[in-house]
């Protein structure tokens, strides 16, 4: 199984191909540098690059006999908190600075949900959907040993990413404990099949972290058409490892699942699309295009659909400048990785749409993470209802930290949006902080000061 992936890729294009993956890390941090003026200039630049770039080429015999060659990375963009901690992605669009932009992102992400890891990325560039079950593991093998000790339980802990999951972590683990016999090495991965080492509640803690951020903003946040996640019109993008948990968990907290998608298109009813015949038409089909009692439409229709919720669970770039002004969201929910483009959050902030940002809305993946690295190391096994207790305050947590910082950086006093920010917005105030900015200062200000204490060496 595989996080598939809907591409609107038409619109983000154009900007996609103008602004590089690091170039957007970069433009969202500058906001949040311009909150944090008394911050030290050397400290920003260290904050601003990755602390190793790894790049692999190695080759896989394929099961015709063939040999091909693959390119393969891992960043390990910061260790200030602990050990670097960011999934591997296999995907035809894999790059070495998507990867970089990628691990910035789990540095804040770590740094912001308050777990003890830095930021780390890798991937290999391939087409999964065009693999055999063998090539993938050979890939991963080879992958993997060529990493060598740069990935290990305190350095840097791999997890799953786009097209890969357990079966993936488990190869991932195999090959490291071959290459270091005698130690217990389950904490080397995260994301692993349950019967070793995997953590109760993993699977699905994208997918629930979300719930739980949107659940909590809504009720802090007091959005006059949208008071609770129950009888709310949902539109998900994607329905692969995220998107259909996400797609689950908000219809059954009460949700009507106007819209999903997938790599081949969107599907509409306006009633609520029928998930469990939904999953196994995928199943049969590969895709959801084409269920019966559902109109088929594009990625674009999709985006631009009246609703709610708008939750991105694909791809970078979905909102971009082309079409962020077409979205009719009340809030957009990010559980894929960076799928608004900076130009795009810009749109949506003056436009007075919220956008609970990646780094807080999809943590409760990582998180997770962590509770299985902990158990791991302590050789634990915790149940399901303690591991979904402990996210919850976690996300709880974060939205609260989150949404108390913005309100301080926009200078609001009232508890609400609606009446104070909302509007002020749309009056065209075009430096109003967003929530992703308060979210980055939160993370950049933990990591300055851990980063002073510790003292730079030697
Ligand atoms: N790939 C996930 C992310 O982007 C999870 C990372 C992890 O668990 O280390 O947050």
């Amino acid at each position: 199984m595989s996080d598939s992936v809907s591409t609107s890729q038409d619109a983000a294009a154009s900007e996609a191909h103008e602004l590089k993956p690091l170039e957007v890390v970069e433009q969202h941090l500058q906001q949040a540098f311009d909150c944090l003026q008394d911050l030290d200039r050397g400290l920003i630049a260290m904050l601003s690059q990755p602390k190793r770039v790894m790049n692999v080429n190695f080759p896989v015999e394929m099961d015709d006999g063939s040999l091909q060659m693959f390119q393969g990375y891992r960043v390990l963009h910061s260790q200030i908190l602990g050990p670097g901690k960011g999934g591997i992605r296999f995907h035809p669009q894999v790059s070495g600075e998507e990867v970089a932009g990628l691990a910035a992102l789990m540095t804040w992400k770590c740094a912001l949900i308050d777990v003890p890891f830095g930021g780390a990325k890798g991937g290999v560039t391939c087409n999964p959907k065009c693999l055999s079950e063998n090539e993938l593991r050979h890939i991963t093998r080879r992958y993997i040993s060529e990493l060598g000790d740069n990935i290990g339980p305190h350095t840097d802990i791999p997890a799953p990413d786009l097209y890969t999951d357990e079966r993936t972590m488990a190869w991932v683990y195999d090959t490291y404990d071959i290459m270091h016999r005698g130690r217990n090495n389950l904490p080397v991965v995260t994301g692993k099949p349950l019967d070793m080492g995997g953590s109760q509640g993993r699977l699905e803690a994208t997918g629930r972290g979300c719930l739980y951020t949107t659940e909590r903003f809504l009720a802090k946040a007091g959005l006059c058409d949208v008071e609770s996640i129950r009888n709310a019109r949902v539109v998900i993008q994607g329905f692969g490892n995220v998107g259909a948990v996400v797609a689950r968990l908000f219809r059954d907290a009460g949700a009507i699942i106007l819209a999903i998608s997938d790599t081949q298109g969107g599907i509409f009813n306006e009633d609520g699309i029928d998930l469990d015949a939904a999953s196994a038409f995928k199943q049969a089909h590969g895709t959801v295009v084409g269920l019966p009692e559902t109109r088929t439409i594009t990625n674009q229709d999709l985006l631009g659909l009246e609703c709610e919720i708008l939750i991105p669970a694909a791809l970078s770039h979905q909102i971009c400048c082309g079409n962020a002004k077409n979205i009719r969201a009340k809030l957009v929910v990010e559980a894929a990785n960076g799928p608004t483009s900076p130009a795009a959050d810009r749109i949506l902030n003056r436009r007075g749409i919220p956008v609970l940002p990646d780094i807080l809305a999809n943590a409760g993946g990582v998180t997770v993470s962590y509770f299985e690295w902990v158990q791991n190391i302590e050789n634990e096994q915790w149940d399901l209802s303690e591991v979904n207790a402990k996210l919850k305050r976690k996300m709880y947590h974060g939205v609260d930290v989150v949404f108390d910082r913005w309100r301080q950086l926009a200078k609001i006093t009232t508890p609400t949006i609606m009446e104070t920010v909302v509007k002020p917005i749309q009056n065209n105030q075009d430096t109003f902080p967003s929530l992703r900015t308060a979210a980055l200062v939160i993370a950049i200000e933990r990591l300055s000061r851990v980063t002073l204490e510790r003292g730079i060496w030697p």
